[in-house]
């Protein structure tokens, strides 16, 4: 054995060891302290709800179909004058999407032709059977926001679904108190 062998071949080893002793540790505390991810982490998605709690949702399929891990499932319906969940024709009666296939891609939010599916930041999609990791629409709804109200109801803002798709409501009072009740911290649904 040579003397670089034996002297500083077991020193040189431990250079990585002794480099690092006195760096400031990166070591994440979670979950007991959780990190904000970056605005636009895609995380949990959110079926999103029009300011007077209609649903964004129009049952079309194109998420589903855009997805690369067939991970989506919808169901379509239509609305009655006496039962409307959406401004229009239709609206997604069952929606499901299925947390064991999604890749988190964020496809089938560009798919979707009236922004009713965006994602969140929420990340924590462990669970420890496979059934709860299939979530319905009832657990991806955005909650109800002040003003809003549970469909089934009547379409509040216009009675031209047109006009919620292009922002141009008929009934722009409730639209300016919505804006209003937002600025105030209500928070956002989309
Ligand atoms: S994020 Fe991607 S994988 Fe997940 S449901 Fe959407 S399209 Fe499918
Ligand atoms: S979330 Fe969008 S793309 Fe998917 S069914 Fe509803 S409206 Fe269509």
């Amino acid at each position: 054995m040579t003397l670089k062998e034996s002297l500083w071949d077991p020193v040189a080893g431990f250079g990585v060891t002794f480099r690092t002793m006195f760096r400031k540790v990166v070591t994440e505390q979670y979950p007991f302290e959780k990190q904000p991810t970056a605005p636009r982490f895609h995380g949990r998605h959110q079926l999103n709800r029009w300011p007077d709690g209609l649903e964004k949702c129009i049952g079309c399929e194109l998420c589903a179909w855009a997805c690369p891990a067939d991970a989506i499932y919808v169901e379509g319906a239509s609305n009655s004058p006496d039962e409307r969940f959406s401004p229009g024709e239709r609206y997604g009666r069952v929606y499901q999407i299925n947390y064991l296939r999604c890749i988190l891609c964020g496809l089938c939010i560009e798919a979707c032709p009236t922004r009713a599916l965006t994602m969140t930041n929420e990340y924590e999609l462990a669970d420890d059977n496979r059934a709860d990791l299939i979530y319905e629409k009832s657990d991806l709804l955005a909650p109800l926001l002040p003003g809003m109200e549970q469909p089934p109801h009547a379409m509040r803002l216009s009675d031209d679904e047109g006009d919620y798709y292009r922002g141009t409501y008929a009934n722009p009072q409730f639209a300016a108190d919505f804006a209003a009740r937002r600025a105030e911290g209500a928070g956002a649904s989309e």
